[in-house]
């Protein structure tokens, strides 16, 4: 037996306003109710009825929900119910209005319109570039794997002379209805995705889908001064939009490997230059490496380790442009290893002419020792 209408049942027009229908479901509610009415199976049926439609019809979105899809919005709602057994529909009321939001909201809330062009998905691409690649810039041809527009259907799924059809799944409602507890959920459909029509004949390049995974090689332009975690964003570079939609964003996430001798903070870079004894002591001309090649310093004589030169400009150029970072080149005084004995008597001879104004720093610390024993 079909079902009743929901405004039949509650005696009012189907432009009733939100009053009429409260007092025509109250005075039959009252006439219906199971304590005015026992053992009457009939009453019994009719107050159930009642109560149902009131539910659906006193909410605002479950009315328009009603309106639109008719008893199919809540099918699964009321085969919960019947499953459950008789519900007094007070009890019911308490249930689903008394507390915070429904679980309509949920269902009305936010679904992408499934006949709209939507934007295709931005993509995250993560690029390992050397040291120099980063700071000096570069260019890089990467091959990424991603949904793009059919060219064979330009994106309609549609195969040439084959049109859409109301699809069978839904009847074109774009919305399935399942139960969850006693409520019941609007999901999108599954066989159309929700556009509530399927293609008679689905193009045979994409299977109907309008975009097709294509690997395609993308160049990229590294600017100079890039760091770790930097990100470029490499516009309509991402999946194809559906429905016409614009394609999304390629986003390249940058990881730069570690150099063995420069090590970078911000646009700045440390780089240790080792230099020998004679070198330290004497002061010297030395080489040191930067990005661009070498260059000279010169180190005065009695230069320590630790020592810290800084050549300005010779670090990494900012990645905005204000202008570039400083080369810092510290001293590493390295101790001669492997001596052979004659050098080993040239600096014990070199010792025996030493005397304490020769290392002032050793000399301070034996007094400052000294002080703490005192
Ligand atoms: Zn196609
Ligand atoms: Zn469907």
């Amino acid at each position: 037996m079909a079902k009743r209408d929901y405004y039949e049942t509650l005696g009012v027009p189907r432009n009733a306003d939100a009053e009429t229908i409260k007092k025509s479901y109250r005075k039959l509610a009252l006439k219906y109710h199971p304590d005015k009415n026992p053992g009457d199976k009939a009453a019994e049926e009719s107050f159930k009825e009642l109560g149902e439609a009131y539910e659906a019809l006193s909410d605002v979105q479950k009315r328009a929900a009603y309106d639109q899809y008719g008893h199919a919005a809540f099918d699964a709602r009321a085969r919960a119910g019947r499953a459950g057994g008789f519900h007094d529909p007070f009890e019911i009321f308490r249930e689903v209005f008394g507390g915070g939001s429904s679980i309509f909201d949920e269902f009305f809330g936010s679904r992408h319109d499934p006949t709209q062009p939507q934007r295709g998905d931005d993509l995250r691409y993560d690029l390992e570039i050397s040291f120099a690649e980063a700071a000096l810039g570069c260019e890089k041809e990467i091959s990424v794997s991603k949904p793009e527009r059919c060219e064979a259907c330009e994106g309609s799924g549609v195969e040439a002379g084959s049109r859409t059809k109301t699809c069978a799944t839904c009847h074109g409602r774009g919305q399935v209805i399942s139960a969850r507890g006693i409520f019941s959920i609007a999901q999108t459909c599954p066989a159309c995705q929700g556009a509530g029509r399927v293609v008679e004949k689905p193009c045979v390049s994409c299977h109907g889908a309008g975009r097709r995974d294509h690997s395609s090689k993308i160049k990229l332009r590294i600017p100079a001064g890039v760091d770790t975690g930097s990100r470029l964003r490499s516009g309509g570079n991402g999946e194809a939009g559906l429905r016409g939609g614009p394609p999304g964003d390629l986003y390249v996430v940058l990881h730069i490997k570690a150099h063995e001798i420069f090590h970078r903070d911000g646009d700045d870079l440390l780089c240790e230059v080792p230099v020998s004894v004679v070198q330290a002591a004497l002061g010297a001309e030395i080489e040191v490496p930067t990005l661009n090649g070498k260059a000279a310093i010169k180190i005065p004589a009695g230069t320590q380790s630790g020592t810290i030169f800084r050549l300005k400009g010779k670090g990494v150029k900012n990645v905005q442009g204000y202008g570039n970072g400083d080369l810092h080149v510290r001293i590493d005084v390295e101790v001669p290893t492997h001596l052979t004995s004659a050098q080993k008597a040239k600096l014990q001879e070199f010792a025996e002419l030493c005397d304490e104004n020769v290392n002032p720093i050793s000399r301070g610390f034996l007094e400052k020792a000294k002080n703490l024993f005192r």
